[in-house]
């Protein structure tokens, strides 16, 4: 694994930086970007233990202007780039009647948007190495939808289906593209749910408890690793059983 390079979005917190953890655990050298320094300052801490390269970026993934800087920066500080993964999100949620442009605008640009964004300038670097793996988080309720999450829901089906365009267009050059669907994962974005949808999300969990950014980290680590050379355009869903 030595020299291979990983950048993750949104590794200040949460199911990011977790997956940040588990790949330099793998030997990978991590490349970290998120929207808060002093947040990506923490996680750098945690990893550099490690002995694997790391170096954060801050940088906002809906701009198709602060990626390509950002990528730039990347390609200069790394030999190579092997591993995309767009995990960067947010939620804005309130019923369609009562959703604001806004909150729709926002939560399409930087779970959507940023994927298009972080893609089509990592897969530049990739195609000329002719191989690369780019992992998307999507959401189980891109799958089934969800009552107040129309944008958020929308979001994450929009990732699935660039995840299954791009993995056939870009496979003849040795880059495979997976999407993981994580169903309910206690994380700060989960932490603030009404006590009721909790109890609700909770009882919809065939296995019946909640999952950990580590069940993410274990799936991501599998889509980068050796093992799923073969494994592409594919959803897997992480989520206790919530949807089959
Ligand atoms: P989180 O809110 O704890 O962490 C998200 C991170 O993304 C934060 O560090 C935040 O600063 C960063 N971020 C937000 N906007 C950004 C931007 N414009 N540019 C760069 N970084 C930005 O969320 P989480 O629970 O760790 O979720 C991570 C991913 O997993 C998200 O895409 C989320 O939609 C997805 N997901 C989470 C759950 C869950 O239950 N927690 C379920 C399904 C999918």
């Amino acid at each position: 694994m030595e020299n291979k390079t990983a950048i993750i979005t949104g590794a200040g917190r949460g199911i990011g930086r977790q997956i940040a953890i588990r790949l330099a655990e793998d030997g990978f050298n991590c490349a970290l970007n998120d929207l808060n320094e002093t947040d990506l300052a923490e996680t750098k801490a945690m990893i550099d233990k490690y002995g694997v390269k790391c170096v954060t970026y801050k940088a906002d993934v809906s701009s198709y202007e602060e990626v390509e800087n950002m990528i730039k920066s990347i390609s200069d500080d790394f030999a190579t780039v092997d591993v995309l993964v767009n995990n960067a999100g947010i939620t804005r949620d309130s019923l369609l009647m009562r959703m604001k442009e806004e909150d729709w605008d926002k939560v399409i640009n930087i779970n959507l948007k940023s994927v298009y964004n972080m893609t089509k300038s990592v897969s530049k670097i990739m195609m000329k190495q002719r191989q690369g793996r780019i992992i998307s988080i999507a959401s189980v309720v891109g799958v089934i939808g969800n009552a107040g999450q129309c944008n958020y829901s929308a979001s994450k089906a929009g990732i699935i289906g660039f995840t299954k365009s791009i993995a056939r267009e870009l496979g003849s050059r040795g880059i495979t593209a997976n999407a993981i669907a994580p169903g309910y994962i206690q994380t700060e974005m989960t932490e603030h749910l009404p006590e009721d949808a909790k109890q609700k999300l909770s009882s919809q969990i065939p296995l019946g408890f909640l999952g950990t950014p580590e069940h993410i980290a274990s799936c991501v680590s599998f889509l980068a690793g050796k093992d799923s050379s073969y494994i592409t355009g594919q959803v897997i869903h992480v989520d206790g059983g919530m949807a089959m």
